[in-house]
């Protein structure tokens, strides 16, 4: 089945087409992602309104692309899906009334993705990847220990209960006077810095759940930058290594914890996955496989492309849900939050 995806919950215009093989395999015949980086890098993060109004601007000519790349027309389409939320209102309406708008001339059926359940499956669009498996998905939104049971079963088994690990390293990039988004530049910064000048603390590690904590290391980091005032380059150096060497750690001793649970309640998983943003970093890559090494079990991520915010994870994520008979009403409400599991294992006010 041919499958057009919409992705529009953040700073990407997406839109992807793919085809779903009748044994459960996956091709991107297109991939569009239109970045707005650059409109939100004067003001050193997201702004909802402006990208709200770059996806109406830019929505339309990236579906036509993706639809021409394809060599696609809308009357071949099995279903149309775009991401429903979670993420920023403004910008979801605009991506599933647009996917509304074509299944409502086309009689094409809709299906209303959940964005982070989309992260969850992409690795079975890259890989044979049988349930269940663990999920480590890091971003600049969230960060979150899951495991995929199955499509539409997912249980959420460790998530931060402050900033999100992608937005430590934009905070921390900021602090340090690197530009935005800060994650690959503090992770360059590192590879020439001491991560042991500092003893920045390693938060959470060895509490019996698999949550993360990240905004009181990035304080640490704050009160030794101000106290080194003016800061060398050397210094913003080992600043991102000894912030960077806090989180490995805390990675590997979180995904211990998450693993462990994920054994005793499932069973053993077929493998760890990452995505977000955040699992680009190699040396945060070189952590996972660390963890998964030692559970024992295999280490898979999808390319870079995938692992960030794209429409193709969109549209998978709507064929594998088309496949099973899941689509969704044009009534279909678009959200700001949503949680992927209803096991909610935390408390609701740490939701991420
Ligand atoms: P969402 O959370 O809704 O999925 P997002 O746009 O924040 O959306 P991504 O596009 O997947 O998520 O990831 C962007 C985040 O990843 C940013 O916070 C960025 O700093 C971080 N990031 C990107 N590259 C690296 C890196 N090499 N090291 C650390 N963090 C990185
Ligand atoms: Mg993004
Ligand atoms: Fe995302």
């Amino acid at each position: 089945s041919l499958v057009l995806g919409i992705e529009t919950t953040c700073d990407e215009t997406a839109a992807a087409v793919i085809e779903r093989g009748s044994d459960g395999r996956g091709r991107i015949l297109s991939n569009i992602v239109h970045s707005q980086i650059e409109d939100h890098a004067p003001y050193g993060g997201v702004v909802p309104e402006i990208a709200a109004r770059a996806h109406v601007d830019l929505l339309d000519g990236v579906i036509a692309r993706a639809m021409r790349q394809a060599d696609v027309g809308f009357v071949q389409l099995s279903g149309v899906a775009a991401a429903a939320g979670p993420g920023l209102i403004g910008g979801v309406i605009v991506g599933l009334t647009t996917a509304k708008a074509i299944t409502l001339v086309h009689g094409t059926p809709l299906i209303a993705v959940n964005h982070l359940e989309a992260h969850a499956l992409t690795p079975r669009l890259t890989h044979a990847l049988p349930f269940p498996y663990c999920l480590f998905l890091a971003s600049g939104g969230h960060t979150q220990i899951v495991a995929v049971l199955g499509v539409g079963d997912y249980v959420r088994l460790g998530t931060t209960v402050d900033d999100a690990m992608g937005e430590a390293f934009d905070k921390v990039a900021k602090m340090l006077g690197l530009p935005y988004p800060g994650g690959p530049q503090v992770e360059r910064a590192a590879e020439t810095g001491d991560p042991e000048r500092f003893a920045f603390p390693r938060p959470m590690l060895g509490r019996p759940d698999a949550n993360f904590s990240l905004s009181g290391l990035k304080t640490a980091v704050r009160n030794e930058a101000s106290r080194l005032e003016p800061l060398e380059r050397q210094d913003v150096c080992d600043l991102c290594a000894g912030f960077q060497a806090a989180v490995l750690e805390t990675i590997i001793d979180r995904l211990d914890v998450g693993l462990t649970q994920f054994a005793e309640r499932f069973g053993p998983p077929q493998a760890l996955v990452a995505a977000g943003g955040v699992a680009s970093n190699q040396a945060i890559r070189g952590a996972l496989q660390t963890a998964a090494d030692r559970a024992g079990t295999e280490f898979i991520i999808p390319p870079p492309k995938l692992c960030t915010d794209n429409g193709a994870m969109i549209a998978w994520a709507g064929a594998e849900r088309l496949a099973l008979g899941l689509t969704d009403p044009l009534e279909t409400a678009p959200r700001a939050r949503w949680l992927l599991d209803a096991n909610v294992t935390t408390p609701a006010k740490f939701a991420n």
